[in-house]
């Protein structure tokens, strides 16, 4: 701590001096201005003045600077007449010493004819004017004005030199050290920001893995004894904000080893072989404080498989780089006592040399938290919140699925902010219900203005959604249908899975598309006219009927065949199917889509009073839930195949589907 300070207090110090030099250079321009130059200017005339002064005998003396510029001298009388005139006249001003006008010349041979003249013309025998000739170098001040702008231009590189220098802190930035890795590191020091597998929760398997990695760095020598050689690498793979950092943090917090952190993006700069020369430098710092943990977060920035869409390149930096990376892991020693931890979300897209024995050659598997795991990250989360006595971990848990550890991170802090900001004591399930709604739909729009017919409309949209959706048994149950705007979205009806699919089937499918189309086929049925509201919609119903048929391979006249690339390397351009081919998949979209336009325009038709009872239901108030569809719609399908199955004594927990869905 001490230390920090002192540092800071230099950098202050050094600060102000430069300060102040600029406020010298400010200073001096400003005095230059004020006293250097007289208070009062020379007039710039034009010749036909002079040459009247002359012809009154007033001019003692003009002076040619340089062939081009005239200064006039005025004799003492002339002068002591002109600064005595009234106000107002146009040489009141004139200075008392050195020159009172000035005025451009176009030659000096013309000059001369013309004073001469003027002369002539005034009559006076002994007209005092003379011509001197002069040939003037530029003045002080002007050179000063000549290098202001170059001193200017200097000033601000050297600020922007510095920012560089400091924003980098310490160990990393800085111009002269662009081939320096800018990672991050924890010290064991720093018992505040230590994190354990207790901040941790979940991730059972992830961590029994991880383990064994804090394992080889606690007793490294029972290892080396007998001749095992230490892992040097392990791949953390899952979607973002699963947790990854977080482990690989515990990983160093529990083997109580430094921790250097550092993202793939940083490797990737616009200058050639900064990536390269910044991996060697991340493996120096890392063998010097060894053991030590080196977490590269988003590996895939510089882990992508080389030598594909080799047309495109400009990808030449990121493979030296990825080179780079795969020498240095190569080269140091197994028992040097540094692990690289990597974070990635798609492993399939990483070269295939980064997997090899002896570099990354574990992969831990982060995946989205099931019920049981969100119960408890929201109990780690909530450790700090205050809450309300009454709230029900295991509800928020169901209400949440599909989100990773940090959108529940997320909504338990949203749920705090949204109770402060109602001045409540203690944060309360409705907060918490808010929290998810915001981060699921975005913000509310409440003020957007919307005509009485257009609320309508979208109420009617919004019932049609539901009511597909409640009477589909393949559908997720919904869980409320609301009219409050919100992000993009005017409406939306959610549904919750009573538990998570794992397995999704064609049919199960089939019915997802059928409710994305309700809304638009209610609109369509009420009002005879297609709105273009129903956008997103469509292309979900869309884009999901390519990926069964293209993808999944559930259409019966393309077959078992999945043209998806895994690799994400296949450029866009060409498929990886004929032009027949092509054709029969838009076919088979075309058919899948109206089948299930069918079911849903069934539906709609046959509950449309319903539907629009519930549309005054919803413009009344805004929100409902499941309690208020029932008595309009009966038992939803959902419910009724739940206690067939009971009945028939099935397995009731069918794993459903990913998450909540929203549909607008
Ligand atoms: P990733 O690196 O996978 O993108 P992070 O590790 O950065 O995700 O997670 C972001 C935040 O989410 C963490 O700081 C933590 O607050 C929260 N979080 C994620 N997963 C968990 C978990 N399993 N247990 C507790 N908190 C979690
Ligand atoms: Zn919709």
């Amino acid at each position: 701590m001490a230390k920090k300070n002192k540092k800071q207090s230099i950098n202050v110090n050094v600060r102000f001096n430069f300060m102040w030099i600029w406020a010298f250079i400010i200073i001096a321009i400003i005095g230059y201005s004020f006293f250097g130059g007289a208070p009062s200017e020379p007039v710039a005339a034009e010749w036909n003045t002079v040459a009247e002064m002359i012809s009154k005998g007033e001019v003692e003396r003009i002076k040619v600077i340089n062939k081009n510029a005239a200064e006039v001298y005025l004799t003492d009388e002339a002068i002591a007449q002109y600064r005595a005139a009234e106000e107002g006249n146009r040489f009141k001003h004139i200075p008392e010493h050195g020159k009172q006008l000035t005025f451009t010349i176009g030659s000096v041979d013309i000059l001369d004819r013309d004073v001469k003249d003027a002369v002539e013309a005034s009559g006076i025998e002994d007209n005092p004017v003379s011509i001197e000739y002069l040939n003037e170098t530029t003045s002080w001040g002007d050179i000063v004005m000549n290098f202001l702008p170059w001193l200017f231009l200097i000033g601000i590189w050297f600020f922007f030199i510095r920012g560089m220098m400091r924003s980098g802190g310490g160990a990393g930035g800085g111009i002269m050290n662009v081939g320096k890795a800018r990672a991050q590191e924890f010290n064991k020091e720093d018992n505040d920001k230590r994190v354990t597998f207790k901040d941790v929760a979940g991730l059972e398997e992830a961590k029994v893995e991880i383990m064994e990695i804090v394992d080889f760095l606690r007793k490294a020598d029972k290892y080396r004894e007998l001749g095992a050689k230490i892992p040097k690498g392990a791949l953390l793979v899952g979607p973002p904000g699963t947790g990854k950092t977080l482990l690989a943090k515990a990983v160093a917090g529990e083997a109580n080893v430094p921790f250097l952190s550092i993202s793939g993006s940083d490797f990737v700069e616009m200058f050639v072989g900064v990536g390269a020369s910044r991996v060697r430098d991340l493996f120096e710092q890392a063998k010097q404080k060894a053991p030590c943990i080196v977490f590269i977060d988003e590996i895939d920035a510089i882990g992508r498989a080389r030598g594909k869409n080799a047309g495109f390149s400009g990808n030449d930096e990121r493979e030296n780089t990825l080179n780079q990376m795969l020498t240095e892991m190569d080269g140091f020693q197994t028992n040097a006592g540094v692990i690289v931890l990597a974070a990635t979300n798609r492993a399939d897209i990483l070269d295939k040399a980064l997997m090899r024995a002896g570099r990354f050659d574990r992969q831990i598997e982060v995946g989205l938290p099931d019920v049981k795991e969100r119960e408890e990250i929201f109990n780690v989360h909530l450790r700090h919140i205050k809450l309300d006595n009454n709230i029900d971990r295991q509800f928020l848990a169901k209400q949440t699925p599909g989100f990773s550890g940090a959108d529940i991170a997320n909504v338990c802090n949203e749920a705090a902010l949204i109770a402060a900001r109602n001045n409540k004591k203690c944060v309360e399930r409705e907060d918490f219900m808010a929290a998810i709604d915001r981060i699921v739909g975005g913000l509310e729009k409440r003020n957007k203005t919307m005509s009485q017919a257009e609320r309508r409309a979208t109420a009617i949209h919004e019932a049609g959604h539901a009511t597909v959706m409640w009477k589909l048994k393949e559908c997720d149950p919904v869980l409320k249908v609301t009219v409050i705007p919100r992000g993009n979205s005017l409406g939306a009806t959610w549904s919750v899975p009573d538990e998570e699919r794992v397995h999704v089937t064609d049919a199960v499918l089939q019915d997802k598309l059928a409710g994305l189309l309700g809304g638009r086929i209610a609109e369509e049925v009420n009002y005879g006219t297609l709105g273009a509201g129903a956008l997103s919609d469509l292309e979900r119903a869309t884009k999901l009927t390519y990926a069964m048929v293209a993808y999944y391979g559930m259409s019966k006249k393309i077959g078992p065949i999945s043209f998806y690339d895994a690799t994400g390397t296949r450029d866009t351009f060409t498929k990886p199917y004929s032009e027949q081919t092509a054709i029969a998949i838009d076919n088979e979209v075309r058919r899948i889509l109206e089948e299930a336009y069918n079911r849903a325009r069934q539906i709609i038709e046959q509950h449309n009073v319903e539907i629009n009872r519930m549309a005054d239901l919803l413009l009344e108030k805004e929100t409902i839930f499941a309690e208020d569809i029932e008595p309009i719609l009966g038992r939803s399908a959902q419910a009724e195949e739940n206690e067939k199955n009971v009945n028939e004594n099935e397995s009731v927990t069918e794993p459903k589907s990913e998450g909540v869905t929203v549909a607008d």
